[in-house]
């Protein structure tokens, strides 16, 4: 589904993605893990448009996306769902919700995704008259993820969900991904908590200083001696 080949990224000259290639197949979550500044937001935000590439390139479905402003990928079905959220914390949920159907013009497909998110996420029904700003951490996060399905992306990208968020609301997040991947949905996850990631992954890249140096399926990485010291604080 997509295809990232030799993709290397800069700030101010300085690469912090250093010439990475990787894909994602349709109906997979594949996850990105490393240290603090390895380049994993960076990855996501050129992925959707945030952030030009220096050079290299990716496909969506075999169409070159990079280069294109980040409301034609979103258009295209790249859902971002940004370190922090980026919720309206002065709106209700469903004004959240609607903002992420904006592209979605049809009245009676916003309200069936509407109803999907509701069903997926029965917390946001019973707090649909809050302002966003008032929910939890955990709910909030749900919200965030919910806005990104109301698109029906072809591909969600996802930074860090588990931040901040107390292990209940971590198990709450890996039940929710579970279930996005069993009804088909494709995933890229960005997470601190590599022992989640890995956990959820069908495969995971780990990256240091803007290099892929290892790759593998989830389940075989959490066996990795290098990635049991160097990310899962085990000897
Ligand atoms: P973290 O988990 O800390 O977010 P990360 O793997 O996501 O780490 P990035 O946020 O992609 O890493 O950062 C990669 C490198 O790029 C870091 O050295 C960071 O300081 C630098 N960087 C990130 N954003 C900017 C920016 N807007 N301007 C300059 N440098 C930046």
């Amino acid at each position: 589904m997509l295809e990232v080949r030799d993709l290397i990224v800069d700030y101010d000259k300085t690469e912090v993605v250093r010439g990475i290639s990787f894909e994602i197949k349709k109906g997979e979550i594949v996850s990105l893990i490393g240290a603090n500044g390895a380049g994993k937001t960076t990855t996501l935000r050129t992925l959707t448009g945030l952030k030009r590439a220096r050079s290299g390139s990716v496909l969506l479905e075999g169409q070159a996306i990079q280069g294109l402003p980040a409301h034609r990928i979103a258009g295209l079905g790249l859902a971002h769902v940004p370190e922090g959220r980026g919720i309206f914390p002065f709106m209700t949920v469903p004004e959240n919700l609607e903002m992420g159907g904006y592209l979605n013009r049809d009245k009676a497909s916003f309200r069936r995704n509407l109803e999907t998110v509701f069903e997926r996420f029965p917390v946001l029904r019973r707090r649909q008259h809050q302002l966003a700003g008032s929910m939890s951490g955990g709910e909030q996060q749900m919200l965030a993820i919910g806005r990104a399905l109301m698109g029906n992306p072809k591909l969600l990208v996802l930074d860090e969900p588990s931040l901040g968020l107390s292990p209940v609301m971590c198990q709450e997040i890996v039940r929710v991904l579970t279930e996005l991947r069993a009804a088909g949905r494709t995933i890229i996850l960005v997470e601190q908590n590599a022992r989640m990631a890995l956990r959820l992954a069908d495969r995971a890249y780990v990256l240091d200083r803007g290099r892929i140096v290892l790759q593998g399926r989830g389940r075989d990485l959490l066996d990795n001696p290098n990635v049991r010291t160097a990310y899962l604080g085990l000897a």
